[in-house]
């Protein structure tokens, strides 16, 4: 069954599968293209995501889109969601069940954003994945899994950087991994040169 962009909006808009509806103030649904190369996906929305109905434009998302911008990826080039659409009170884990309740949307999401290349950011989208609660991200992050026709690649969530700058490389490392990737499948153009790491802090609101 083929599911046109508005519809899952739509679709998205009027959901009340899981208690989260009950605090939202915006369904998150995504930000960059609707059909995309590259799709990041996240944990879920924070207090300035649920304010504007976009994820990643906190801090966190502040610092991922610092790294994209410096690996060349225009606004063409990926699709950036969460593993759940309403904020979890409090910004915390969602909770299996909650997770599971919005798979479904994810799942058509995916369907329709066709990307070929999934940048899993943080465990939580980790497990969502792979059913996997024990790995361990220092273990598993910037290697390629395929499944069900999708590269997929799990690395750190931003927010873990900006707690733990010094590991900022590695997340740099793996967004480098996917843009390579995408270079190879012919589904982004090479960069001119290679770039330099950002160093600096992401810009406060
Ligand atoms: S988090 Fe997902 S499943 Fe739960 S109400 Fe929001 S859109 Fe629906």
């Amino acid at each position: 069954m083929k599911i046109s962009w508005n519809d899952f909006v739509e679709e998205c808009n009027s959901c009340h599968a899981c208690p989260l509806a009950e605090t939202r103030k915006n369904v998150v649904i995504y930000r960059g293209s609707v059909v995309a190369p590259v799709m990041f996906v996240g944990e879920g929305p924070g207090a300035n995501e649920d304010e504007e109905g976009r994820p990643f434009v906190g801090q966190a998302g502040r610092l991922l889109q610092l790294l994209l911008d410096a690996q060349g990826f225009s606004e063409k080039d990926y699709h950036i969601a969460n593993v759940v659409k309403c904020r979890p009170p409090e910004n915390r884990v969602p909770t299996d069940a909650e997770a599971a309740a919005c798979k479904k949307l994810l799942g058509k999401q995916i369907l329709i954003a066709k990307p070929k290349i999934i940048v899993l950011l943080g465990k939580t989208a980790y497990t969502l994945f792979t059913g996997d609660k024990n790995a361990k991200m220092t273990q598993i992050r910037g290697s390629f899994i395929e499944k069900n026709g999708y590269l997929i690649l799990p690395t750190f969530h931003p927010a873990y950087i900006l707690r733990n700058n010094n590991e900022r490389i590695k997340l740099w490392q793996d967004i480098e991994v996917a843009r390579r990737k995408a270079e190879e499948l012919g589904l982004m153009e090479p960069l001119p040169a290679q770039p330099d790491m950002p160093t600096s802090r992401p810009g406060s609101r």
